[in-house]
C-alpha cells in the first residue's frame, strides 16, 4: 500500500473519530441545555400555579370575611325579604338599604381596589342570584346571574365558599364567593326557613369578589425577572370584553391567536402582533425565541377556569405565557460548545501530528529495512549473475510455456546464438526440434516440456542443435521452478558431452575389440553369440558359426618376425571383412584363432561362405615389407543350436569341426553335422 494512502486513511479515520467524539460531546451539551430549560419551565409552571392557588385562597378568604360581617348579613337579609315580598314601598326601602350598604363599603372598596387589585365586589340575593349591589358598577343591579355564574350556583346550593379562574362578560380573573348567612333571631324564623341540620342562620345571599391577575403578574415579574401573560381563547371571550375591557397594564387587542388578558411586559403583545404565538395550544411547551436581539425561553401551559377544573374534558380557557431571559444558559451553552469544538480540534491536530510523526518514523524504518533487503537481493542477484556468467555449464530458464526467459553466456557459446536470438523464443522450437539423426523431436518428448507438465526434476542425455544446424550431445538437467502451488517455469542446466561421448566410445571400443585387428574380442563375441542364441530361442530362425585358425602361423613368426605375423593377422581380418555381410560378426578368440557368427545362415550357406573365405585367403597372400607371405586358413562350421545352454557349446562344436579340418590337412572347411556329435563330419570336395 502506498505511503500516501496509508496517511490518508489514518488521517480520515482520526478525523472521523474526533468528529464523532465532538458530535457526541456537543449532543451532551445540547441535552444538558434542554434539561436546564425543561427544569426552568417546570419550575416556572409550579411557581405560577402555586401563586394562582394562593390568589384563589385569598379571594375565598376575602369573600368569607366580608360575608361574615353581621351588618352586611342584616342588610342583605332585609333586602332579600323586602324584594321577595315585592311592592313599591318595599322596592323603595330596598333602594335605601342598597345605598346604606354602598355607603358602608365604599371606602373599603376603594382601598381594596387600589391596594389588592380587587376588581369586583358584588352581592347576590338568594335564591336566584339576583344582583343586589355591584360596588364596581353601582348603577347596574337587579339582573339574575343564575346562568352566568356556575361557581355562585354551587355556593348557593351548599353554602361552601369557593374560588377559581372565571371569564365573565366584562371581567376575567380570580373570583371568590362565600354565602352570606344571617343568624336566626327567633326560633320561628328558623322553623319558617326549614334549615338543614346544623344551620344556625338564614342564607340570604352570596358575596362575590373578583381579583385581577395583573397584581400577581407584576409581583412574579419583579421577583423572578420574568414576563407573565394570560392568553384567552378568543371564543371564550365575550364581545363586550373585546370592546370594553381595559386591563390595567395593556389594552387587549384582537388578534388571530388569542385575547391578551394581562401581560407584565410588552414582549407578549409584540409577539402577538408579529404572529409568533400559536393559536389553540393546549399542551405545555417550552421554546426559545429571539426577539429584539435577546434570547428568551418562552414557556406556555394551559389555564383551566373554575368549570374546567371540575370537568377535565372541557378545553382550557386559555394559556399562561411565561418568558425569561435565557441568555446566560445559552451563552454558557455556546461557550461550552466552542470549548468542546476547540478541544476536539486541538486534540485532533495533536494526535494527527503524532500519528504523522510515527508514520514517518516507521516509514523511515521500512525504508531502511527495504534498503537492506534490496542490497541483499542485489548482492544475491550479482552473485547469481556471476554464477551464471562464469558457470561452465549452459544454464537457461523458461516460463511455463517453454519460452526462454534468461540464458547464460556458456549456453550461448555452446549453441552459437546471441541472447537476443534466444530470449523470448521457445527453446524447443529453436534448438531442440530434431534428433541427431534428423527425425523430428515431438514437443511431448521434450524433457523441458515434461518437467513443466509434471513438475518433476529430470536428468538425461539429449541433443541440441547449434545455430549453424549442427547437433551436439548434451547432458541435461531440468528442474521446475515452483512458487507455492504455482509452476513458474523451469531451469535447464546442460553441458556439451561430445568429448565425453567420444572418450566413452573409445573406451568401449577398447573393452570390446581386439586392438590389433579391430575384430571383437572374445568377451564381446561371446556376448553377441549369447544374444543371437536368445533371439533364436525367442523368435526361431537359423544361424551358424565359423571357427577359423591360420595354418602354420608359427612359421610366419619364425620366418618373418612377429611384426610380419601381426600384419598377417590384420590382413586376414581385412579379407574376412570383405567377404562378410554387415550383420556378420568376427571375433578374435585368441592368437590366430577367429570365430565368425553368421546370423540367418543355415549350415550350407555357412559352408559356402567358409569355402569362399578359404579361397580368398589362399589367393591373396599378405604383404610385409615387400615380402609376400602366403597364408591359408582352416575353418570349422557349426550351426547354432537352440538346445544349447550357452554360446560356448555352439563354439565347441565349431571348434571340433576346425580340429577335424586341421587333422585333414589344413586349408579346408569341415562341418559339424547336428546330431552326429564328433562323427558326422563331411569333408569338402578334394579333401584327403
Ligand atoms: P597349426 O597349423 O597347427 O595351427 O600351426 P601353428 O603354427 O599355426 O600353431 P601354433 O599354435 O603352434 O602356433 C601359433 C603361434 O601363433 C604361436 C604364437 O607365437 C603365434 N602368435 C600368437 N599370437 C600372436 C600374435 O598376436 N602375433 C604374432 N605375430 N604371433 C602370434
Ligand atoms: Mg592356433
Ligand atoms: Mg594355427
Amino acid at each position: 500500500m502506498q505511503y500516501k494512502l496509508v496517511v490518508l486513511i489514518a488521517s480520515t479515520a482520526l478525523a472521523a473519530l474526533f468528529a464523532g467524539g465532538a458530535m457526541l460531546s456537543l449532543q451532551q451539551h445540547d441535552d444538558r441545555l434542554k434539561l436546564q430549560l425543561e427544569t426552568q419551565a417546570a419550575r416556572m409552571q409550579s411557581i405560577y400555579e402555586v401563586s394562582m392557588d394562593e390568589l384563589e385562597h385569598e379571594a375565598r378568604a376575602l369573600a368569607y370575611n366580608m360575608a361574615a360581617d353581621p351588618e352586611i348579613a342584616r342588610i342583605l337579609g332585609d333586602a332579600n325579604h323586602l324584594l321577595r315580598a315585592g311592592g313599591e314601598s318595599n322596592e323603595a326601602r330596598a333602594v335605601e338599604l342598597r345605598a346604606a350598604l354602598t355607603a358602608k363599603l365604599d371606602l373599603q372598596w376603594q382601598d381594596m381596589h387600589r391596594m389588592f387589585d380587587l376588581r369586583q365586589l358584588q352581592f347576590l340575593l338568594t335564591p336566584d342570584l339576583r344582583s343586589f349591589l355591584r360596588l364596581h358598577a353601582p348603577e347596574r343591579y337587579g339582573d339574575s346571574l343564575m346562568e352566568l355564574r356556575p361557581m355562585m350556583r354551587s355556593i348557593q346550593n351548599d353554602r361552601i365558599p369557593r374560588s377559581g379562574f372565571e371569564i365573565g362578560r366584562a371581567f376575567a380573573g380570580i373570583r371568590g364567593g362565600a354565602p352570606v348567612i344571617r343568624p336566626y333571631a327567633h326560633r320561628h324564623e328558623a322553623l319558617a326557613d326549614a334549615p338543614q341540620a346544623g344551620q344556625t342562620g338564614e342564607h340570604v345571599g352570596t358575596l362575590e369578589v373578583g381579583i385581577g391577575l395583573d397584581g400577581l403578574h407584576k409581583r412574579l415579574s419583579e421577583k423572578l425577572g420574568i414576563g407573565v401573560a394570560v392568553l384567552l381563547n378568543p371564543e371564550r371571550v365575550t364581545q363586550a370584553m373585546w370592546s370594553h375591557y381595559q386591563p390595567a397594564t395593556r389594552a387587549p387587542e384582537r388578534s388571530n391567536c388569542c385575547f391578551l388578558l394581562s401581560a407584565s411586559r410588552p414582549e407578549a403583545e409584540a409577539w402577538l402582533a408579529a404572529g409568533l404565538i400559536e393559536r389553540g395550544k393546549t399542551e405545555a411547551e417550552s421554546r426559545l425565541q429571539t426577539w429584539d436581539r435577546k434570547q428568551y425561553q418562552v414557556i406556555r401551559f394551559p389555564l383551566f377556569d373554575f368549570v374546567g377544573k371540575q370537568n377535565p374534558a372541557r378545553p382550557p380557557a386559555g394559556s399562561i405565557l411565561i418568558w425569561r431571559n435565557a441568555e446566560t444558559e445559552l451563552a454558557a451553552h455556546t461557550k461550552a460548545r466552542s470549548i468542546t469544538l476547540r478541544n476536539a480540534f486541538a486534540g485532533y491536530a495533536l494526535v494527527q501530528l503524532i500519528v504523522l510523526l510515527l508514520l514517518n518514523l516507521s516509514r523511515r524504518e521500512w525504508k531502511r529495512q527495504l534498503d537492506l533487503q534490496t542490497a541483499a537481493i542485489s548482492r544475491l542477484s550479482q552473485q547469481n549473475a556471476l554464477l551464471l556468467n562464469t558457470a561452465g555449464e549452459g544454464i537457461y530458464g523458461v516460463d511455463p510455456n517453454g519460452v526462454t526467459s534468461f540464458i547464460n553466456p556458456a549456453a550461448l557459446t555452446m549453441l552459437g546464438y546471441t541472447a537476443a536470438q534466444v530470449i523470448g523464443e521457445n527453446q524447443h522450437r529453436l534448438f531442440h526440434h530434431h534428433y541427431a539423426d534428423g527425425s523430428p523431436y515431438p514437443d511431448e518428448a521434450c524433457p523441458v516440456f515434461q518437467t513443466l507438465l509434471d513438475g518433476k526434476r529430470r536428468s538425461c542425455e539429449d541433443w541440441f542443435i547449434r545455430a549453424d544446424g549442427t547437433a551436439f550431445p548434451v547432458a541435461v538437467t531440468v528442474a521446475p521452478i515452483d512458487d507455492g502451488n504455482q509452476r513458474d517455469g523451469a531451469v535447464v542446466v546442460f553441458r556439451d558431452i561430445s568429448e565425453l561421448k567420444e572418450q566413452r566410445e573409445a573406451l568401449e571400443q577398447l573393452a570390446t575389440t581386439d586392438p590389433l585387428t579391430g575384430a571383437s574380442n572374445r568377451r564381446q563375441f561371446l556376448e553377441r553369440l549369447d544374444n543371437e542364441l536368445s533371439r533364436l530361442k525367442r523368435k526361431g530362425g537359423t544361424a551358424s558359426i565359423l571357427m577359423a585358425d591360420l595354418d602354420h602361423f608359427k612359421n610366419v613368426n619364425d620366418t618373418h618376425g612377429h611384426a610380419a605375423g601381426d600384419a598377417v593377422l590384420k590382413h586376414f581380418v581385412d579379407i574376412v571383412r570383405q567377404t562378410l555381410r554387415k550383420t556378420d560378426v568376427i571375433g578374435r578368440l585368441g592368437g590366430e584363432e577367429f570365430a565368425i557368427l553368421l546370423p540367418g545362415d543355415g549350415i550350407e550357406g555357412a559352408r559356402e561362405l567358409a569355402e569362399r573365405l578359404c579361397e580368398a585367403v589362399k589367393n591373396s597372400p599378405s604383404r610385409f615389407e615387400r615380402t609376400l607371405i602366403p597364408i591359408s586358413v582352416s575353418i570349422g562350421v557349426a550351426s547354432l543350436n537352440t538346445r544349447d545352454g550357452s554360446a560356448e557349446a555352439s563354439l565347441q562344436r565349431a571348434d571340433k569341426a576346425l580340429y577335424d579340418a586341421k587333422h585333414a590337412g589344413r586349408d579346408q572347411v569341415r562341418i559339424h553335422t547336428p546330431g552326429q556329435a564328433g562323427a558326422g563330419l563331411t569333408a569338402p570336395e578334394g579333401a584327403p
